[in-house]
């Protein structure tokens, strides 16, 4: 039995550098500018021996006709309708945001499981906005640092029950 994990969350909070990592590849574009993930993203992830489908959720895209938060609503709730999982990510260094509030909602009324990571926890940086995610009420967040690998283990012993 396998799963599908979704990253989800807003622009920037690191969701493609957590989908290269867990995919071991550089399929998903990272980049300082919102809104680079075009699309969804899948691919086969794996973390120890786990293996799972995992896709990276799309930022924005402007769209004339299209506001921002309508279709980052949309890109979201496809991910989540898909994924058994949704990984959200927020950024620790940032805080919360009021997007991370918008999420948090979406989340909170679609997805089946939302596991929350407090992105760019490397050092000690990340401290205050990791305590702040406890706020958005779905449950204990992970502290994770993409970039560095940290908090893989954690992520590991979190997946682990639900595969
Ligand atoms: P996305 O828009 O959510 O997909 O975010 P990206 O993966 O494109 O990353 C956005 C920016 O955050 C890039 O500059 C990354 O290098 C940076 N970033 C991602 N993960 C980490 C992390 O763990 N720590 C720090 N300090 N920066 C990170
Ligand atoms: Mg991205």
């Amino acid at each position: 039995m396998t799963f599908t994990l979704a990253i989800v969350g807003r622009p920037n909070v690191g969701k493609s550098t957590l989908f290269n990592r867990l995919v071991g590849k550089k399929l998903a574009l990272v980049d300082d500018q919102p809104g680079v993930t075009r699309d969804l993203r899948e691919g086969a992830g794996r973390l120890g021996d786990l293996r799972f489908i995992v896709i990276d959720s799309a930022g924005l895209e402007m769209a004339e006709d299209d506001s921002l938060q309508g279709r980052m609503r949309r890109l979201t709730e496809r991910a989540v309708d898909e994924a058994d999982i949704c990984l959200f990510v927020v950024d620790a260094r940032l805080g919360i945001t009021a997007a991370d509030e918008y999420f948090a909602e979406i989340l909170r009324r679609r997805a089946k499981h939302v596991i929350v990571a407090a992105n760019k926890s490397e050092g000690r940086a990340g401290e205050a906005g990791a305590m702040e995610a406890y706020a958005l009420g779905l449950g204990e967040p992970l502290r994770i640092s993409a970039e560095h690998g940290e908090g893989m283990d954690d992520l590991y012993r979190v997946l682990m029950p639900l595969a």
